[in-house]
């Protein structure tokens, strides 16, 4: 598989360690709010790549951070603890907030048919883990004590900027004047390893350590939560592309520092969902969350769909226009698959089922091109072979791109006996409309052995049609 790797800058072909195993990092959410679609984008994508690559035979095994402390609310050390402000504006402890905002987070990414991560670890479960950690690079020199706090000493490092060619200089691009310097740094890159010493003396959370009471950084809890479960070395690490600096920078300047080695060789960054108006931000406050799609009548999995159809490292724009386009198209492929009718007697066609696996693994191995392995998808429908064999492709593409298309399409007719067409879910109406209107074109091209196959499929799921002057209607049997 080709992917694209933000370390090399370029397509990589993706190859594990170890044969056949993948060990795979993702930056979690910092639960002080709801996840945001931005977010979930990220979580998406991820979670394709890592089906996908189960689904071509690795065996994964994938870990995701909580963040519920030591994340300021800038991802440089300035400011005060996200979790802190969260809690303050809720009146709750941090610790309650933290509980509440994970479930929650674990809640949309159910809706959303994210898999949950073989481990999924909170930063507050692994002091033990911080502190080794920083003693080891303490000891290395690595690490420096200053103001009581440790710092980070990046001057150590061959190379700390491994994204990108920045330089010193470039870290006060965008630093407010209201932000003061932390004169404590000797370089400007340095950051915090462990706090003892804040403007913000409030910090709800604190622990003993050897360097005195206080709270870890946020980017010592990855390299450690990351080493804990997967050892020494991963095969890739994941994120939105926000976190790559200075998040991921720091932690891959600890992590190889204390091991003494390459710590991961390939970088996974999402690119954001945007607003028309600019960049979503859980910080502003000002966010789309997926109960707020529900309310406006969105299935979640139409989100999915509409993140499907363009690619990780392209920005997409979020308008309720691009997601009602979404809306029609998942409809619509829902409703196709539905009108498939799989026979006992048919036998599933393998050479059919390889020329569909071929399409769709080309889409996804070109950099996790899921626009075009939905394409594939869309041409499994056209496939000349019987719908058992298309059916049963389908159920095994969807695997990866997690659509619950087979189970939204067997659902279609649940509840079809309502006598009043008003109450006929959104789903069933579009599929019903959509055989109409194949129906209707059928007859303009005289192909009227088409059209009355389409009323009979119809008739045969207790659809009655009633051509009338002013087209088409329907009934439902009861
Ligand atoms: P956070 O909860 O802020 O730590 O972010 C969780 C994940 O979402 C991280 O991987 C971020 O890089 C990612 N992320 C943040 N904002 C966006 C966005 N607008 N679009 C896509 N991903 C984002
Ligand atoms: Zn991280």
């Amino acid at each position: 598989m080709q992917l694209y790797n933000s370390l090399t800058r370029k397509k990589d072909n993706f190859v594990p360690r170890v044969e056949g195993k993948v060990s795979m990092y993702t930056c979690g959410p910092t639960v002080y709010h709801f996840a945001h679609i931005g977010n979930l984008r990220s979580y998406i994508m991820e979670d394709i790549l890592e089906k996908y690559l189960r689904y071509v035979g690795y065996d994964v095994t994938r870990v995701m951070n909580i963040t519920d402390v030591g994340h300021l609310t800038s991802d440089a050390d300035t400011g005060e603890d996200k979790m802190l402000k969260g809690a303050r504006r809720e009146r709750k402890t941090v610790m309650e907030i933290a509980k509440f905002y994970t479930d929650a987070f674990f809640a949309d990414c159910k809706k959303l048919n994210i898999k949950t991560p073989d481990f999924v670890e909170p930063a507050t479960n692994c002091i033990s883990e911080f502190i080794d950690m920083i003693n080891t690079l303490l000891e290395k020199g690595y690490a420096y004590k200053a103001g009581g706090n440790i710092y980070f000493d990046t001057s150590k490092l061959d190379k700390y900027y491994v994204f990108n060619d920045f330089t010193e200089e470039d870290l006060d691009v965008g630093v407010r004047d209201t932000v003061e310097a932390d004169e404590n740094k000797k370089n400007k890159a340095d950051f915090v390893l462990w706090f003892t010493k804040s403007k913000f003396d409030d910090q709800e959370l604190k622990w003993d350590s050897p360097f005195g009471i206080g709270y870890p950084g946020w980017h010592i809890e990855c390299s450690c939560i990351a080493k804990k479960h997967l050892g020494e070395y991963l095969d890739i690490h994941c994120g939105g592309i926000d976190n790559a600096f200075p998040h991921h920078t720091n932690e891959i300047a600890q992590s190889e520092s204390t091991f003494g080695h390459e710590w991961c060789k390939h970088w996974f960054h999402v690119h954001h969902l945007n607003l028309a108006s600019g960049k979503m931000s859980k910080s502003k406050g000002e966010f789309l969350t997926v109960s707020l799609l529900e309310e406006r009548g969105f299935d979640p999995l139409v989100y999915r769909m509409f993140c499907l159809g363009s690619h990780y490292r392209k920005n997409l724009v979020f308008s309720w226009e691009n997601l009602e386009n979404a809306k029609t198209a998942y409809n619509k492929l829902v409703s196709r698959i539905a009108s498939l009718k799989p026979a006992e007697a048919d036998e599933v066609d393998e050479a059919a089922m390889e020329k569909g696996r071929a399409a769709f693994r080309s889409a996804l191995d070109n950099d996790l091109n899921t626009s075009l392995a939905v394409t594939a998808l869309y041409d499994v429908l056209k496939l000349d072979t019987n719908d058992k064999t298309k059916q049963a492709l389908i159920g095994e593409l969807d695997t990866v791109l997690g659509l619950d298309l087979l189970d939204r399409a067997a659902k279609l007719f649940e509840g079809a006996d309502e006598d009043e067409a008003t109450d006929v879910s959104a789903e069933l109406l579009a599929y019903i409309k959509e055989r109409i209107n194949a129906r209707a074109e059928a007859k303009r091209a005289r192909n009227f052995g088409e059209a009355d196959a389409i009323r009979a499929e119809l008739l045969e799921k207790g659809i009655t049609l009633v051509d009338k002057r002013e087209g088409t209607e329907f009934i439902i049997n009861k």
